[in-house]
């Protein structure tokens, strides 16, 4: 049993000690104390099904014990900067990595998020095609730092920095955007952009395959080939942010790009890579790779032992596990009970996603789509009293984000359906 500080002592640290710009989810903030797989625990030991995974997060489990064990292995022989020696862990994980890479795309960079990831992705992609400009797609979510949240396009998450040379391209949303699903007609902003407010060359087009801060929003079909094209003819590189739909998390694919059709030049991850512990990674191809030999480039715990050991087992057991394909199989199934809950609730005016990072947008009135701000606190509190979490996103903060480890069952999935009916049905 747990017996250490409780909620009430948290609070009262937090409020004095730390950042006054972090939130919680909960009218009643959750203490959770301990994890087990897909399971978590509050301080009086109520379990709950965590279906939020903490953003998408954790991939095979909280806790898993054969990732558990690579990290303390390592730890006990050597934690280190990755500058200056040599050690194993780091060349046999990006090794393995690349392996799961198509294409050129083989060579690895290491950071400890995603912001770090994207920075560096840009940076790569400005110096190799010599010229400035980034297109980003409008309601994408890139990273906090000065460059990435340029490239973040949601007002929420950006502050008043200098955001020199990012363009915000519309949209591909089938639910609210003007052209339905017609990936091919958003694609020709992404031309009108490069046409009318760039010298004709850009640098890069950075994109994630579902977006998740977003809301779960799937790019309209045969968008993201129609732009990979653009792009190409005007010099730039094409960068897939798969920080939150990588590693099989989208069941049909390892990469969410891939089920796009399209090779991108660099690919950026991190979140899932490591179950939880603090790393990222670019992936690119010798030849882009090359721009950073110019200057000196290091990261200092970019890749160091224990995260990539980490890692390295967290890559072992998404094989071992068939992690993806479970993904595919439990994914379909929840998929498919939303669908008939949406059939039930008028409140569910969509669902979408893919795998195990699904969206389910709650509106008040489906003709005009509007966001149901309210209704989705209080159904997301329901669900929590019931013992189920969910994630909530999305522009209007209206959308549920399902996204929980990867080793979700069919019966997690029918014990989320139900607590939602239940919550829904006593609105
Ligand atoms: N890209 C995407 C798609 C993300 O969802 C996030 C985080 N929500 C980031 C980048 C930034 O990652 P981090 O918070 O690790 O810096």
């Amino acid at each position: 049993l747990y017996d250490g500080p409780r909620t009430a002592e948290i609070l009262r640290k937090r409020s004095e000690f730390l950042s006054p710009s972090l939130s919680y989810l909960y009218k009643k903030p959750l203490n959770v104390v301990q994890g087990k797989m897909q399971y978590l625990y509050d301080e009086d030991g109520k379990r709950y099904l965590d279906a939020f995974a903490g953003i998408a997060t954790v991939c095979c489990g909280h806790g898993h014990p054969e990732v558990v064990q690579a990290i303390v292995n390592q730890l006990g022989r050597i934690q280190h900067s990755t500058v200056f020696y040599l050690n194993h862990a780091i060349v046999d994980y990006a090794e393995i990595l690349a392996s799961k890479m198509p294409g050129d795309l083989k060579v690895v960079f290491f950071t400890n998020s995603g912001t770090e990831a994207n920075e560096l992705a840009l940076m790569m992609a400005r110096l190799y095609s010599g010229c400035h400009d980034i297109i980003s797609i409008r309601n994408g979510y890139h990273g906090n730092a000065a460059g990435t949240m340029g490239a973040t396009a949601q007002s929420i998450w950006k502050f008043n920095v200098i955001q020199s040379g990012v363009h915000h391209a519309l949209n591909p949303d089938q639910y609210r955007g003007i052209f339905g699903s017609e990936g091919e007609k958003y694609a020709t902003d992404v031309q009108e952009i490069i046409d009318f407010g760039t010298s004709g060359r850009v640098a890069a087009f950075i994109s994630e395959a579902i977006q998740g801060v977003g809301g779960i929003m799937e790019l309209a079909p045969g968008y993201l080939p129609a732009v990979y094209k653009t792009i190409k003819k005007a010099g730039g590189l094409c960068i897939a942010d798969e920080v939150q739909s990588g590693f099989g998390r989208t069941g049909s694919h390892f990469w969410g790009f891939e089920s796009h059709g399209v090779i991108p030049d660099i690919v950026t991850m991190a979140k899932g890579i490591g179950n939880g512990i603090p790393i990222g990674a670019v992936v690119t191809t010798p030849e882009i790779a090359e721009v950073l030999t110019r200057r000196n480039y290091y990261n200092t715990f970019g890749g160091n032992p224990v995260c990539t050991a980490g890692a390295h087992a967290v890559l072992k057991v998404i094989e071992k596990e068939k992690l993806q394909e479970n993904a595919f199989v439990v994914g379909s199934y929840l998929k498919d009970q939303l669908k008939k809950l949406q059939e039930k609730h008028e409140i569910i005016g969509d669902v979408r996603g893919r795998g195990l990072m699904l969206g389910v947008e709650l509106v008040t009135d489906r003709q005009e789509k509007t966001p149901a701000r309210a209704e989705i606190l209080h159904i997301l509190d329901q669900m929590k009293e019931m013992g189920v979490l969910v994630g909530k996103g999305g522009f209007h903060g209206n959308v549920f984000r399902i996204t929980p480890p990867l080793c979700f069952t069919k019966e997690d999935a029918a014990f989320l359906i139900d607590v939602m009916d239940i919550a829904m049905s006593k609105l």
